[in-house]
């Protein structure tokens, strides 16, 4: 029976003049049995002509029957099918057992390892079973090499210099294992070593320089078309071996999988900040004295006659007039603004030294009963009765280090008043007695001194005006009287919240009357407020481009991870080919390896996360004084459960499968000829 038939078959390669013919027409066919071999000097084409055969080269003309049917290496290959190769350099899976070799083809075949055990028996090895390859003899390893070959039952198998590389006593053992395989099987042999062919073969086929000169049994064969067997295609095999890569590639991937850790962790760092920014600021930023007051005024414009231009100026507004701009607020007090006597930054001396003007702020209630106590952090009983308490803030402390708790700190303002043409000098003095200090919200605070509203309007209300005319008018009465655009009162009028519920609404009212509104509303934390997100909106901005150059980062170098183990592995890619895996596979083999990586790497960077936000908010906090900044979502995002956790592993997962599949589709080609030629 015909099993093999080359027609016309010859092979050119490529040279700078005329083609080189390693292999001219030639025609043989194979029996179904027997051990054939192939002889000639080296570069008579003998590999040409076995590699032909093989089908892992397509001939320049001619062709390849096997079975009757034309062999092609897209749509019939032989090599993994039923057909198999033993090479001279054995080209064995190091890393895995000689049974694991063995079994690999039985694997992808969705078979298990029994048939492995069985085959090795017969062929005498079963004792090497359980030893990695890698320290085997060379002998031992051109066995296992055959066992693997025949552990499929293929109809024929190659052998090119199968004892090339072994001692006498070697090939002969080889040779005896060929011999017995050849019984049932055709095998056909390339080798130059006349004794065994003589002693083994059972014809004998001579090249000189790409020609048949001799064949000891010509045989013509003719072709009858067989349907081919099918089989079973097995994936159990790429786990193993992925397990092996991993190993094989230990440091690589330790590497990829520490700046998937990396990656991954600032990923998750940056998310959490972006969440937890603004909510951290907003609870935080209650702490202030300064958060229940606000400042009210009313912008009039004035047309000036003959100009285009016009003049918008500032005027105090009346109690009704406020209260229609501040919808929803119930609890405050809308009062005068005398900073005109009592400017809102003065020098001020302590034990005869004279320090650096600094913030006086009033505030309307000074023993911190209705708001702030829970800030104080050193304090004296406050009473609350006159212009001689003070509370001061941290900072103030901080940049007057000379200056504790009970220190008096005297202040004096000087101004000068036309009442109906007459002018008076209006002094006010004080003698505040630092009797509490205060931790407000650090974010851009400064140093303040806080006195009583209601201290500071008694003393007022004791001093007098004269006119010309002699009547008399305390300041707030005087101030109560003068115009709404007079600089005695301020242009404006301070709002005093009782309740801090209500500071949203007045947020409110500010944002509606931001954009040309009347009324010109200002509030010392709102503003914090809106410096802190247009700071917080820029931060994040920038996180955005820097987890886009993460993830970008990322696939490169997962992408060249994966491409240089293809690379690495090339020869064994075609190896595992040869035995029946699929192009296909092999890209699943790479690209689970970049997938596992990812995956890994989110998967600890989750774990791991809690306890880096954790450190990144105690850093943060030291740098900004706001807790919790970073609040990653991981129990719920976008109101899924555990809907981050499983967007970054889906998402790692792709970006391990669009990291590997891509570069290796486009650039992993393997050539089996290249890859396999030994030389
Ligand atoms: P051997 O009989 O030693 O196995 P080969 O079949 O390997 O010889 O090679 C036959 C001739 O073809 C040699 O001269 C070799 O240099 C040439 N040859 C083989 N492969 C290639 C190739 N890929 N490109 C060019 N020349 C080749
Ligand atoms: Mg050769």
């Amino acid at each position: 029976m015909t099993l093999l038939i080359a027609k016309g078959v010859s092979k050119a390669y490529a040279t700078s003049s005329a083609p080189f013919y390693a292999l001219r027409k030639t025609s043989i066919s194979f029996p179904s049995q027997g051990l054939v071999a192939i002889k000639g000097k080296s570069g008579s084409g003998k590999s040409t002509l076995l590699n032909l055969l093989s089908g892992m080269e397509t001939p320049t003309t001619g062709q390849i029957f096997f079975q009757g049917n034309l062999l092609s290496a897209k749509k019939r290959p032989l090599l993994g099918y039923e057909g198999a190769m033993v090479f001279q350099h054995y080209n064995l899976i190091f890393g895995l057992s000689a049974l694991d070799n063995v079994a690999l083809p039985l694997r992808m075949r969705g078979k298990g390892k029994e048939k492995a055990r069985e085959a090795m028996k017969h062929l005498g090895i079963a004792k090497l079973a359980k030893r990695k390859v890698d320290v085997l003899s060379g002998g031992e390893k051109q066995r296992v090499a055959i066992c693997r070959a025949l552990v499929t039952n293929p109809k024929v198998i190659f052998a090119d210099e199968p004892t090339g590389a072994l001692d006498e006593a070697s090939s002969t053992i080889v040779m005896e294992t060929l011999k017995q395989i050849a019984k049932k099987r055709l095998v056909v042999l390339v080798s130059h070593n006349e004794e065994l062919i003589e002693k083994y073969a059972d014809r004998v086929i001579e090249l000189v320089d790409g020609r048949v000169v001799r064949d000891s049994l010509p045989q013509h064969g003719r072709k009858k078309a067989t349907p081919r067997e099918k089989y079973r295609k097995g994936v159990g095999w790429i786990f193993p071996f992925l397990v092996r890569n991993l190993r094989k590639h230990a440091f690589k991937n330790t590497t990829c999988l520490l700046s998937g850790l990396i990656g991954f962790s600032s990923l998750l760092l940056s998310l959490g900040y972006m969440e937890g920014n603004m909510p951290a600021m907003e609870e935080k930023m209650g702490e202030s004295l300064t958060y229940l007051q606000a400042s009210v005024s009313l912008r009039s414009t004035m047309e000036i006659p003959g100009s285009t231009l016009t003049l918008v100026k500032r005027t105090r507004p009346t109690e009704e007039e406020v209260a229609l701009c501040l919808p929803g607020l119930n609890n405050y007090d809308a009062v005068e603004d005398y900073g005109f006597f009592f400017p809102e930054t003065m020098v001020f001396s302590c034990h005869e030294e004279v320090f650096e003007p600094t913030a006086f702020c009033p505030i309307y209630d000074i023993t911190l009963t209705e708001y702030g106590q829970s800030m104080v952090v050193a304090a004296e009983p406050l009473s609350g009765d006159g212009l001689n308490e003070a509370v001061v803030n941290q900072e103030f402390l901080n940049k007057f280090p000379s200056l504790r708790l009970g220190d008096e700190l005297n202040v004096s303002s000087r101004s000068v008043v036309t009442v109906e043409g007459k002018q008076n000098e209006i002094f006010v003095e004080a003698s505040l007695r630092v009797k509490a200090v205060v931790k407000e919200f650090g974010f851009l605070n400064t140093p303040r001194i806080y006195y009583s509203y209601a201290g500071l309007k008694n003393v007022l209300a004791n001093l007098d005006l004269y006119s010309d005319s002699m009547d008399r008018y305390s300041v707030v009465e005087w101030v109560e009287r003068c115009q709404a655009d007079s600089v005695y009162g301020n242009y404006g009028r301070r709002i005093f919240l009782h309740d801090p519920r209500e500071v949203a609404t007045l947020f409110q009212a500010i944002e509606a009357n931001q954009n040309g509104g009347e009324m010109e509303i200002l509030s010392n934390v709102y503003s914090l407020r809106e410096s802190f997100s247009a700071l917080s909106l820029a931060f994040s901005s920038s996180l955005g481009l820097f987890i886009g150059i993460a993830i970008i980062g990322l696939t490169l170098i997962l992408g060249m991870a994966s491409f240089s183990s293809l690379v690495q592995g090339k020869k064994e890619n075609a190896v595992l080919m040869s035995l029946g895996a699929s192009r296909g596979d092999i890209l699943a083999l790479y690209c689970m390896e970049a997938m596992g990586l990812c995956l890994l790497s989110s998967a600890v960077s989750l774990v791991f996360i809690p306890v880096l936000q954790g450190f990144t908010n105690f850093l943060l906090e030291k740098e900004f004084d706001i807790p919790s900044l970073v609040r990653i979502p991981l129990a719920s995002y976008l109101s899924i459960p555990y809907g981050l956790v499983l967007l970054v592993l889906v998402g790692a997962g792709l970006l391990g499968l669009l990291s590997s599949f891509l570069p290796l589709r486009v650039f992993g080609h393997v050539s089996l000829t290249e890859e396999l030629r030994d030389e």
